[in-house]
């Protein structure tokens, strides 16, 4: 072949490497839109990133001391990572996502300062270099109010800290305003001197800022609070994407972006909420103050009515209607198989069942889904609430398993309750409502839910999942299914 054309195919080879990078990329995001594709999905978007870093490498052919550097790198964030997705628990997935977000957002904040201090960008010359400049300024910007608000997530997810009181004055504004105004004069000021005073400004006042934000929100508002922040990340890689002049990176980056502010839309809606109000508003949050606090062992209720499992089977071998509510107890007991498995027995015993799925049940976006997909419950049978409730006047029995404040009915009635106006799960409709948990105890809000003292309602109190074996037991106990599949 001729030498000069071999050269020039050498040369497009990066380029080749990254479109297809760029489609699989594109492709996998596509299918992790749904439950059935999305273990494939991330399977190809990973695969992607690996073919970003491949056309990476044949671009740049490093010099041999460089690639003791770049696997010392990669073994840095790879191993830990790997052990962290072998080992996580799916309870605490949505505090492993939130430092997920925190990790992309210090990537590209270091990528950015790397360039601002060493000048290795691939996009500086001549007219490019005001573009770099403040792509760097940007992605330091975005960079480290996700980092440290990500971090900050984290550890009020783990309940690592609370809402401390001083966030809910007015002064946290000022302060937050402040920091804002101390960004903006970095960002400005960065381009005419990009390695000097205003990028540690810029770092110093948009990491506190992101703490600033973060920490006043809390109790229901805190899913908008996830979703943005994975928004923020892929904004901060796209504008590192311009800083090192990487398509990829940039075309990655926006998708992120996109999809993330897509879901943080979503999710306000579902929950009633203006995106406004969760950033400025902290005090909405369940430590705020406003609403029925849960108090004392007794969780301060007085007309509660409990119920053994026995009672909860014969009304399930009566019922013609009965709908499951899964919440983040659920996935703490890892009940999923055993609620499948009921919930098989019911169907064979002529019952229709159907679980209520409320977007925020949980602790991240579609954490619902996800639980009862591994356990093969069909994905028709999971309704999203607008379907469903309009559908509980006609249900003879709910079942809430491990779900507290998206079933709470003074979300709907209680004007001084922090999750008032929250479209919640409208179970207090149904003839009759079985509420699993372990005790009296409060949800992520934090408060009383008025559910517990209806009459309608009756506790079964223990672990989800021995309660869901135990009802299981009884029923096959009571013949059930087994009649039928007989008949
Ligand atoms: P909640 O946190 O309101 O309630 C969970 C309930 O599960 C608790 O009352 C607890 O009661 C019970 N529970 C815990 N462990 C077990 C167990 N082993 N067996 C049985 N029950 C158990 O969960 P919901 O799903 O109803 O609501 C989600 C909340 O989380 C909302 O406030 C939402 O805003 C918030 N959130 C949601 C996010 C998302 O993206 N989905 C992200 C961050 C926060 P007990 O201790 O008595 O057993």
């Amino acid at each position: 072949m001729d030498p000069t054309l071999m050269e020039s195919m050498l040369n497009l080879l990066p380029y080749a490497v990254d479109l297809v990078a760029v489609l699989l990329l594109a492709l996998g995001i596509k299918g992790l839109a749904k439950v059935r594709s999305a273990r494939s999905a991330n399977g190809l978007a990973a695969l992607a990133l690996g073919l970003a870093v491949l056309g990476l490498l044949i671009e740049l052919q490093p010099p041999p001391l460089a690639w003791a550097a770049i696997a010392a790198g990669a073994a840095a964030g790879g191993l830990p990572g790997l052990l962290m997705a072998r080992r996580v628990p799916m309870t605490a997935m949505p505090q492993t996502v939130a430092l997920f977000n925190g990790c992309g957002g210090l990537a590209s904040l270091l990528v950015a300062v790397g360039v601002a201090l060493f000048g290795a960008g691939g996009g500086a010359e001549a007219g490019a270099a005001l573009v770099e400049r403040l792509s760097i300024a940007i992605s330091v910007f975005v960079g480290a109010i996700t980092f440290t608000g990500s971090l900050v997530a984290m550890a009020k997810l783990e309940g690592w800290i609370d809402t401390p009181a001083w966030t809910q004055s007015r002064l946290r504004h000022g302060v937050n305003i402040a920091l804002a105004v101390a960004a903006l004069v970095g960002v400005v000021a960065l381009p005419a001197d990009p390695g000097g005073a205003p990028l540690w400004l810029l770092l110093v006042a948009s990491s506190l800022l992101g703490v600033g934000v973060t920490l006043p929100i809390g109790g229901a508002d805190m899913p908008v609070v996830i979703s943005l922040l994975n928004s923020y990340s892929g904004v901060a890689a796209a504008a590192a994407g311009f800083v090192v002049g990487s398509q990829l990176l940039i075309v990655a980056g926006a998708m992120v972006g996109a999809a993330g502010l897509i879901l943080t839309q979503v999710m306000c809606t579902a929950m009633n909420r203006s995106l406004l109000s969760v950033l400025f508003g902290g005090a909405l949050g369940a430590s705020a103050g406003g609403g029925a606090k849960a108090g004392g062992e007794d969780g301060g209720y007085s007309r509660i009515t409990s119920c053994s499992p026995e009672e909860c089977a014969l009304a399930l071998e009566c019922a013609e209607r009965v709908v499951f509510v899964p919440g983040y107890g659920l996935a703490v007991a890892q009940a999923q198989h055993a609620l499948s498995e009921l919930a098989k027995l019911l169907q064979a015993n002529g019952t229709e069942v159907s679980y209520a799925i409320h977007p925020v049940a949980g602790r991240m976006p579609g954490h619902m889904n996800v639980l009862l997909a591994e356990a093969d419950v069909p994905y028709e049978q999971l309704v999203e609430m607008d379907a469903i409730n309009p559908e509980f006047p006609r249900t003879d029995v709910v079942i809430v398993l491990g779900a507290n404040d998206v079933v709470n009915p003074d979300a709907k009635t209680d004007s001084t309750s922090p999750l008032f106006g929250m479209p919640v799960l409208e179970v207090d409709q149904a003839r009759q409502v079985f509420v699993v948990k372990r005790s009296l105890g409060a949800g992520y809000a934090g408060i009383r839910n008025a559910l517990f003292e209806l009459p309608q309602t009756a506790m079964l109190f223990g672990d989800a999942k021995a309660v869901l074996n135990g009802l299981l037991s009884e029923l096959r106990e009571l013949g059930v299914g087994r009649v039928k599949t007989a008949a």
